[in-house]
């Protein structure tokens, strides 16, 4: 656009240029720069902050304002056309009870105080981590678990905070999942898992590495004896030594196939539960499905991109995997047997949470 002048004609642009970015919506956000310089501050003092999801160079960002930092971006999406894809997929949902009546405190301290007013999501899944301890030491680990820890949570704990939970759902929870550290391994297992089952607990999960399962006949039969209500969520991040390296610090191929044929042949159900980083094992994600699609009474595959927390090192936030990094992939290395359009996500309020290839 030419401004002309009594004396002179300049080319100068006239008002402001358009955006190279395209905001797709406004969030609240928190800073990750101000967690890891003070990780334990109380949660009334974790700042919010305005944020929005920007769409450039055909990626999906995350930027936040923070009055210390200035702009803080991280890759939130690797493809914007299946995130646009996952946002139409809506679900009604179900009421949810607050833990504690007139709690409007602001997230995230509002969580000191349970579940707040203003928590639009109901419990889907309750997860009980029963023990710290785990058998293995993996420098992936978000929860920190390894062999020197020991605390176990009381059997009677857990089932009050089983109790109180099924009281708020109206008497009925549809999934329950065991976790840790590893929940194999808490001295009370079968007693713990036995006393879930009186209660109205449609499916209880274990999320577990397998390494009882590999070996532990007794285990394996207690657990093919409660198969259909008592399903197993067995860590397995793919088939290259290298995979197990990284994200496990041992070469645990050999003990995952043992544990798969061996829960396969018990007829208990099993969904593979794949930890993927980008230039690990992302180039496994359509084996890892192929060979679920394979295995009888293996029902599922959830694959879930490396975040860094716990004991995960840091990761490169401006180039990661991500959800819909994971459902872009599918397509190209199964052949087209398994694609991100046959993957609907589930009815959460999420769109990016899980997409299912069942
Ligand atoms: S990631 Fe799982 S198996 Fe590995 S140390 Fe942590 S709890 Fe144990």
């Amino acid at each position: 656009m030419t401004v002309t002048t009594d004396t002179a004609t300049t080319s100068k642009p006239l008002g402001m240029p358009v955006r190279e970015d395209r905001i797709r919506r406004y969030v609240t956000a928190f800073c990750p720069r101000c967690h890891d310089e003070v990780p334990n501050r109380p949660l009334h003092q974790v700042p919010r902050l305005s944020g929005y999801l920007s769409e450039a160079e055909e990626q999906v960002w995350l930027v936040r304002g923070c009055p210390q930092h200035g702009k803080v971006v991280t890759l939130y999406e690797e493809n914007p056309g299946i995130l646009s894809y996952l946002e139409q997929w809506t679900a009604p949902t179900k009421w949810h009870v607050p833990d504690t009546p007139g709690n409007y405190d602001p997230i995230p301290a509002a969580y000191l105080r349970g579940l707040g007013e203003m928590q639009t999501q109901h419990t889907c899944i309750l997860l009980e981590d029963i023990t710290q301890a785990c058998n293995l030491r993996c420098p992936t680990c978000f929860a920190d678990s390894s062999p020197q820890l020991s605390g176990v949570a009381s059997v009677d704990n857990v089932l009050a905070n089983v109790d109180q939970r099924l009281d708020r759902e109206n008497g009925r929870l549809d999934v329950l999942m065991l976790s840790g550290g590893e929940p194999t391994i808490h001295p009370q297992f079968a007693e713990l898992v036995e006393r879930v089952l009186e209660r109205d607990v449609t499916r209880v999960l274990i999320n577990t590495n397998g390494v009882e399962l590999s070996r532990n006949d007794r285990m394996l039969s207690f657990l093919a004896s409660h198969n259909r209500r008592v399903e197993v969520y067995l860590q397995f991040d793919g088939f290259k030594r290298e995979t197990y390296l990284h994200h496990r610090n041992a070469d645990l191929r050999a003990m995952k196939q043992r544990a798969v044929h061996r829960l396969s042949g018990a007829g208990v159900f099993t969904t593979l539960t794949m930890t993927a980083a980008l230039g690990v094992n992302d180039d496994e994600i359509g084996d890892v499905i192929r060979y679920v699609l394979d295995t009888p009474f293996v029902g599922g595959v959830s694959i879930q991109p490396q975040f860094g927390s716990g004991r995960s090192g840091a990761i490169n936030p401006l180039e990661r995997l991500t959800h819909t990094g994971v459902l872009e992939r599918m397509g190209p290395q199964t052949d087209g047997l398994v694609t991100w359009r046959t993957s609907p996500p589930f009815p959460a309020r999420i769109p990016t949470a899980p997409a299912s290839a069942t």
